[in-house]
């Protein structure tokens, strides 16, 4: 099959063929239709994270079913699928205490580059092993993972939305409902208005936050927010005081909920001092191997009694989530068809690489034929 091998940090991908064995117990073989080109792809690109090389990136993608290894339930040879790149196992002491995106098993075969049992479905024409990454690797025509990844939908929704709900939307969104849990009346505020961002937006609106204010050093971010219901925009770049700004909106007080959509710790430190006492930073963004976060201002924490809450996958059930948005987009209460951009064959993965890094409106998708 046809895959983005990446050898090299910040070098090209190169599409070439590679070898995909047969899925093994509980595995199935999937035919990828649609891939989100995702920041966490290309923050590792960059060698920001933690990756074998080679490797193929990939995490927030659709794919029809195509064949199923044994003792394999949950779904059937030609249903349709979005893929969640933390395929729980079900049984291990996270995915019982209800922190399924915390599941040990997984999170092992994401350390080992593989998949359940710690190998790769994956390898050059040489033999060589490439490795999986997020138990996905969906840049590229096929994938093999784990069955508990692959979540049955109606084959008439829409490819690019359903693979952005299995990341970008469940993410953001999620952090919003299930982290913050905003309320009506709700004063806001979001660092970093890409796919995640928005998704977050979106999640704070339909909750019934009041005032959205969204937070960007692309100007042109700006009038993408205010579609998707922010009622101010702040440029760190053009305002000294961000914090400032934002209590100035919140009658002094500052939001009730901050959210981290970029993962860096100036943006950290902003949204810890921008929140209201009582109020709730929640992280989102991935931060680079080593950055530390720094409260900027230790005695605050504890006599403003500000809660920071860490966010992966949107902080639910991602598999159970994925329903509920797209029960949501289904009834027009979620404009999720707004974050696609540009569609691309994988051939455009390079290129669509460097214009996520120089900044672009909304989310490019590969689709397959
Ligand atoms: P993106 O590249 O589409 O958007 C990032 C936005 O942040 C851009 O609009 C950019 O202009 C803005 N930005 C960058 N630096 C800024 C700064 N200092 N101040 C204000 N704005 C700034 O990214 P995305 O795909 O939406 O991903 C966002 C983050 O979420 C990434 O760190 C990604 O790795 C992370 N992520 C986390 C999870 C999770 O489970 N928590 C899941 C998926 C992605
Ligand atoms: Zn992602």
């Amino acid at each position: 099959m046809k895959a983005a091998v990446l050898y090299e940090f910040d070098k090209d991908m190169v599409i070439e063929e590679v070898r995909l064995a047969d899925p093994k117990d509980r595995e199935v073989l999937l035919r990828i239709t649609a891939a989100g080109v995702c920041h966490s792809d290309l923050s590792t690109a960059h060698g920001k994270g933690n990756v074998q090389l080679p490797t193929i990136l990939g995490h927030e993608a659709t794919a029809v079913v195509e064949r199923v290894g044994p003792g394999t339930s949950r779904v059937k040879k030609g249903d349709s699928v979005v893929l969640s790149w933390a395929p729980a196992c079900g049984a291990c002491f996270f995915c019982r205490a209800g922190f399924p995106t915390s599941c040990e098993v997984c999170g092992a075969a994401g350390a080992a580059g593989g998949l359940w049992d710690g190998t790769s479905r994956l390898s050059l024409p040489s033999g060589e092993r490439i490795s999986t990454f997020a138990c996905q690797s969906s840049f590229a025509e096929y994938a093999v993972m784990p069955e508990t990844g692959c979540v049955p939908i109606p084959a008439s929704v829409s490819r690019p939305v359903a693979a952005l709900v299995g990341c970008a939307v469940t993410t953001g969104f999620g952090a919003a409902v299930n982290d913050a849990k905003v309320r009506p009346g709700d004063s806001v505020a979001i660092w970093g208005l890409g796919g995640v961002g928005l998704s977050a937006l979106m999640g704070a609106k339909l909750s019934g936050a009041e005032i959205i204010v969204a937070v960007d050093v692309n100007p042109k971010k700006e009038a993408v927010a205010r579609r998707f219901g922010a009622t101010h925009f702040v440029n760190p770049k053009a305002e000294g005081d961000v914090p400032g700004a934002i209590k100035g909106l919140t009658k002094g007080r500052g939001a009730d909920a901050t959210f981290d959509c970029i993962g860096k710790s100036v943006v950290f430190e902003q949204a810890f001092d921008s929140v209201r006492a009582g109020g709730t930073i929640v992280v989102v963004g991935q931060a680079a191997k080593g950055e530390a976060f720094r409260i900027p201002s230790g005695r605050n924490l504890m006599a403003a009694q500000k809660r920071i809450i860490g966010s992966h996958y949107g902080g639910g059930v991602p598999e159970q989530d994925f329903l509920r948005i797209l029960g949501l987009y289904g009834n027009g209460k979620l404009d999720l068809d707004a974050l696609i951009g540009k569609t691309i064959p994988l051939e455009g993965i390079n290129d669509a690489f460097r214009e996520l890094d120089a900044g672009i409106d909304t989310r490019t998708v590969i689709t397959f034929a």
